[in-house]
């Protein structure tokens, strides 16, 4: 009961507290949790959806202040302004190829690890040694890594941007087009920009939006990906409808509520993990 009643309060709380605290507070306090370790990785399964098989999981950042949730839509941006986006990112490409490496250790089957970039990190050369240093210390496959750009990215300083873009495909890491189907999608991203994933935004899920002109517009999309020869990655499956009409399209992975949110590690592991005997 106790923490049924601190759900229904932490939405209200969190409103509370981001009104109150000026974006100047907050970044102050984001030196804090990075110094101090506050921040927290979980991570999402993408499963095969034909044999709902774990393939690989997400990354996505958390961050409690006094116990409350701070969503990651809310910091992020302003760690982004105040570039303390580049050390916050640096720490996530860390701990996310730590991860990988030891999640691996403990599973029959290679899985893959997605990590979000943001569009800073995308304009700094360093976060290409950063990556490079990672894979080695931690001796991974690069190809297990998937580095998740949004289109804004891709816009803000293009020609910096692929640069970088292409340094990283090189180190041989995937690079995924995440949140594709909103905001500032443009067929030309997918041939200026070495892409290897598509991932398809949750609003295009039927659970979300179930016209028929939206079914139309999503499966037109899939074939157009799949004569590119990209990977199609579907977020946001929530019901059976949604995994059923992926399964009918020929999407090659899914990620959403359907199987599962993102899981602090020990969670995940004991649920998605067929340990070896050790
Ligand atoms: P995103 O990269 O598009 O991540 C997917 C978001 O959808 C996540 O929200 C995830 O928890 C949520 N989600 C997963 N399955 C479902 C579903 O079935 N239905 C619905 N409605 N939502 C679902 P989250 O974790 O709050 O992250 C929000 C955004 O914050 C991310 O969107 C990403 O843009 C950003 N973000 C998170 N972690 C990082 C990070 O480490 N670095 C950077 N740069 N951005 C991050
Ligand atoms: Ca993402
Ligand atoms: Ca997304
Ligand atoms: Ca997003």
């Amino acid at each position: 009961a106790k923490s049924k009643g601190r759900n229904q309060f932490s939405f209200f709380e969190e409103a509370m507290q981001v009104e109150f605290l000026s974006n100047f507070h907050i970044e102050n306090q984001l030196k804090e949790a990075l110094k101090n370790k506050h921040f927290n990785l979980h991570y999402q399964p993408v499963m095969d959806p034909k044999t709902q098989q774990l393939t690989g999981v997400e990354a996505l950042i958390r961050w409690e202040v006094d116990g409350v949730a701070i969503s990651p839509d809310k910091f992020i941006p302003i760690a982004e302004k105040s570039r303390l986006i580049l050390d916050i990112g640096q720490w996530v490409i860390e701990q996310a190829i730590k991860r990988l490496s030891d999640l691996n250790l403990n599973h029959s089957q290679s899985i893959t690890m997605a990590i979000n970039l943001s569009a800073v990190q995308l304009t700094n050369d360093s976060v290409i040694d950063v990556i490079h240093d990672c894979i080695k210390q931690y001796n991974v496959d690069a190809n297990l890594i998937e580095f998740e750009i949004t289109e804004t990215a891709l816009i803000v300083e293009p020609e910096k941007t692929v640069k970088i873009i292409q340094a990283i495909s090189d180190l041989g890491c995937k690079i995924s087009l995440d949140d594709f189907g909103t905001g500032f999608s443009s067929l030309s991203h997918l041939h200026s920009f070495p892409i290897d994933i598509v991932k398809i935004d949750k609003s295009l899920m039927p659970s979300y939006f179930s016209t028929e002109k939206v079914k139309k517009l999503l499966s037109g999309l899939i074939v157009m990906l799949k004569s590119l020869k990209l990977q199609i990655v579907a977020e946001g499956v929530e019901t059976q409808d949604d995994l059923d009409l992926c399964i009918n399209l020929g999407v090659d992975k899914v990620q959403g509520y359907f199987f599962d949110k993102a899981l602090p590690v020990d969670v995940f592991e004991r649920k998605y993990l067929q340990l070896n005997n050790k």
